[in-house]
């Protein structure tokens, strides 16, 4: 086993979520012609569309910031594994509920994958429940394969929300028919940041692409030569346009203290063998978004590549 990776963690600003709610209003009404925020009682997550392990999103939450695109650019770095019960421990909860984006277990898939994480464990770590997915380009005619995850590991990155996925007060968040420009996500943080400043403001959960088709990125197998420009990457990766009903876990953050964050990632999985990596709706008369998020309380960064990259964001 390698050593323990280094972790650093940093305490969030937690404005009260109805304060959060209205300023999220504000904000997606500019880019969205149908918005609605409120605070809820969280629905059972369990249940169909979402599918997560966990009912709810509380209990300690936090985000884990692990590795990043710094281990994946100029030649992918496949030494930096992880695994969840690893993790659960860095980030101070071992009887965890996480949520998130990552990159799949190469060695367990056989291949590079996307990671839609959706694990719950135990206090010793061991997986109590499991249905985190993987997507992956198939070699044959690249299309995508959306796979149940069976080895409790990832590879490279991972963006979690990480709680005891305990019932809560949760912001729900609608936004349908969009006018703007931004994603659903971009518009989320961007409209936080401008509020909040230099105040990081820190959220995770899942959120619904219950109409409308979205563009999502799959990276298929690692690159045999090095990527230097964001085009090589951009050429790299492989896009779908795929459809609704799409579950999309994942975390943001309104403002990177100094600590190489990824301000936002989320993945989506389906029933219908569709998922990967959230970038944008592509029907933006029919797009209908629904999510159920909270504030973390703190964020812990765990393995910061040495090198800052803008690559492969
Ligand atoms: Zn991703």
């Amino acid at each position: 086993m390698a050593a323990s990776p280094p972790v650093e963690s940093v305490k969030t600003h937690l404005p009260p979520l109805d304060e959060v709610a209205k300023v999220l209003s504000d904000g997606l009404s500019k880019n969205f012609a149908s918005v609605s925020t409120d605070v809820v009682d969280c629905p059972d997550l369990t249940q169909k569309p979402f599918m997560l392990v966990s009912e709810g999103l509380g209990g300690n939450p936090r985000l884990a910031d692990v590795g990043g695109p710094g281990f994946l650019t100029p030649m992918p770095q496949l030494d930096k594994k992880f695994t969840f019960a690893q993790i659960a421990k860095l980030v101070d909860l071992p009887g965890a509920f996480m949520i998130g984006a990552g990159a799949g277990p190469c060695e367990h898939v056989g291949s590079n994958s996307e990671l839609m994480n959706n694990v719950l464990l135990d206090n010793n770590g061991q997986v109590l429940k499991n249905n985190a997915h993987i997507a992956k380009v198939d070699p044959k005619d690249e299309s995508c394969i959306l796979e149940k995850l069976t080895c409790p590991e990832f590879n490279l990155m991972g963006n979690f929300l990480v709680t005891e996925g305990k019932c809560c007060k949760v912001l729900e968040v609608k936004a349908g028919k969009r006018t703007g420009e931004e994603n659903f996500v971009s518009c989320m943080r961007k409209t936080l940041q401008s509020y909040y400043g230099d105040k990081m403001v820190a959220l995770g959960g899942v959120f619904l692409i219950e109409k409308g088709k979205a563009k999502l990125h799959i990276m298929p197998d690692f690159s045999k030569t090095p990527m230097t420009t964001q085009e090589q990457v951009k050429n790299w990766l492989n896009f779908y346009d795929m459809s609704a009903t799409l579950v999309c876990v994942g975390e943001l953050v309104s403002h990177d203290p100094g600590m190489d964050l990824r301000v936002e990632h989320f993945h989506c999985f389906s029933d219908h063998g569709e998922g990967g990596h959230y970038h944008w709706d592509i029907t933006p008369d029919d797009v209908q978004y629904r999510g159920y998020f909270v504030l973390a309380e703190q964020v812990y960064r765990v393995d910061q590549p040495p090198e800052v990259t803008e690559l492969g964001r």
